[in-house]
């Protein structure tokens, strides 16, 4: 299961649902959560990919093809590193060196939400909606 260090971040009201906030300042690089989860296989057929009743909260895809979505689920909602939400503007970055953790990218004020790019990795269902409001919001 995903990772927090639940010190730094916990689950608040975000603008719309919950997200992940900072509980104290966070400088920049710290590591605050790592994601892990089931890996799991989802066939295609004729209409499209076949999730059948799997939680699409959050799908990080590892790899595609004609025949199949293998994924990354992360089905545990009370762990705040799963509840980061998009930014186009985001604080903190997914890095792989480690496997799949989550680094703070600036320093981080108390209070203020954590949020990643989701465009980097291929996230189910798509078509999400953005409501980061940044200036460069792009999607
Ligand atoms: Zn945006």
């Amino acid at each position: 299961m995903s990772w927090t260090d639940t010190d730094l971040v916990e689950i608040r009201p975000a603008r719309r649902g919950l997200g992940a906030f900072a509980r104290v300042p966070i400088p920049r690089g710290r590591i605050v959560g790592a994601f892990q989860g089931p890996v799991a296989r989802f066939p295609k057929g004729a209409n499209g990919i076949e999730f059948g009743d799997t939680d699409l909260h959050m799908l990080l895809e590892l790899y595609e093809d004609e025949r199949q979505l293998i994924a990354l689920t992360l089905p545990d909602l009370h762990e705040p590193v799963n509840r980061i939400n998009h930014s186009c503007e985001p604080n903190c970055v997914l890095t792989g060196i480690h496997g799949l953790t989550m680094v703070a990218e600036r320093d981080i004020a108390a209070d203020e939400e954590l949020t990643f790019d989701y465009r980097p990795i291929t996230l189910y269902p798509i078509g999400v909606p953005c409501w980061c409001e940044t200036p460069r919001c792009v999607l």
